[in-house]
């Protein structure tokens, strides 16, 4: 039997109520896929903050390195907004976390479902076709990382910055996924202004020349951001940098309803950590209404990029489509009065999942 170990960091907000559903779908799972799971529980953010005083303690970076996989939930929230930025939850806390695993890749998958179109903000010209695309955004490099950065009460400075091999290691990451996808790949930059989205260019292309089946066309991210609105069924892989993805990604998460049914993987050297797309939502955090798709998602993400199970993964993924299929909603996917809590959300797809 498979034995996995698994560093579960819940956070902040609604983190530790959509965590609770995902560990409920992992329990779960060890019986009907016959996997063992070895849960460790650390804290991270504000919540480590309140209790030891950082938002990163040394025992939560030394659980998260020695485990098989990191499931995160969500971090930040107004109570912490006014420290240092060093000592921040987004900061002090899961940045440096992301460093300290060299997590390079982000993966957000983004899929319209049958009965959510009526939810997305697009009209149904644009939602009558088919949406089902995924984000292959840098998560290690960029703007967010580059040195110097420097604030005065006058001024204030970032670096955006790319080395070829940041570059190549994550187009290397899209090409595979395309493979395995509809072959189609659009690199988004802003090449016609930025030297670093020059050599970002330069090395998707030279790239290309390995794979000679994908079909790639390269995007300006001012051009990808109207044409997300216009027509997103023409994406399949989306490949781009740190910032431009956090952006595109939650714009193409929009297109879904909801921040809530969003997944994501992020990609390390050894180790990997899944998290929801979406904050820790303090607006609707303890109510009981967060939407755990997201969070249940990011632990199916985990059967495929880190247990190589690729089926396991999907089961889970059909096991939402099939709830969502028969009508049942959280709050934030639903018009009316009619929906069920978190925890209920969680019990549907479970019940679909055997
Ligand atoms: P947010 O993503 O937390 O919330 C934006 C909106 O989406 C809110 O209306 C929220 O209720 C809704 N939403 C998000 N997840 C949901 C879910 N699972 N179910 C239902 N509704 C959901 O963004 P924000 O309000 O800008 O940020 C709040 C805090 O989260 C901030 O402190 C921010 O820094 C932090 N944040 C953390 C992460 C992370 O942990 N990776 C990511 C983004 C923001």
């Amino acid at each position: 039997m498979n034995k996995y170990k698994i560093a579960v960091l819940s956070g902040d907000g609604i983190g530790p109520e959509v965590m609770a559903e995902a560990l409920k779908v992992l329990k779960r799972t060890e019986k009907i896929f016959n996997m063992k799971f070895d849960i460790r529980e650390s804290r991270i953010g504000g919540a480590a903050i309140d209790e030891f005083g950082t938002p990163l303690p040394s025992e939560t970076v030394d659980n998260a390195l020695s485990s098989d996989a990191v499931l995160l939930g969500s971090i930040g929230g107004h109570k912490w907004d006014n420290l240092p930025p060093e000592e921040k939850p987004e900061i002090g806390g899961l940045l440096k976390l992301r460093k300290k695993m060299d997590l390079f890749a982000n993966i957000r998958p983004v899929i319209l479902y049958e009965k959510l179109k009526k939810f997305s903000p697009l009209s149904s010209d644009i939602t009558n076709k088919k949406i089902d695309m995924v984000t292959v955004r840098e998560l290690s490099s960029g703007i967010y990382f580059g040195q110097p950065k420097i604030i005065t009460d006058n001024y204030a400075t970032d670096t955006m910055i790319y080395h070829k091999e940041e570059v190549e290691r994550i187009v290397e990451i899209a090409f595979k996924i395309a493979e395995k996808r509809s072959g189609k790949i659009t690199s988004i930059d802003k090449a016609n202004v930025l030297y670093s989205s020059m050599l970002w260019r330069k090395t998707v292309g030279n790239i290309h020349k390995k794979y000679k089946d994908i079909k790639l066309n390269h995007l300006y991210i001012d051009n990808a951001a109207m044409q997300m609105v216009l027509d997103p069924s023409q994406f399949d892989v989306l490949l781009t940098t740190n910032m431009f993805g956090d952006i595109i990604s939650d714009e193409s998460a929009a297109i879904t309803g909801s921040l809530g049914m969003l997944p994501s993987a992020s990609i390390g050297k050894k180790i990997n950590l899944f998290e929801p797309a979406g904050g820790s939502a303090p607006d609707i955090a303890g109510k009981g209404i967060a939407n755990p798709i997201a969070q249940i998602l990011s632990t199916a993400m985990m059967f495929e990029y880190s247990f190589n199970k690729p089926d396991f993964s999907k089961k889970i993924f059909n096991s939402v489509k099939e709830t969502l299929n028969a009508g049942i909603m959280t709050r934030d996917i639903s018009k009316d009065d009619n929906y069920v809590s978190t925890s209920e959300m969680g019990d549907e797809i479970i019940s679909r999942l055997s």
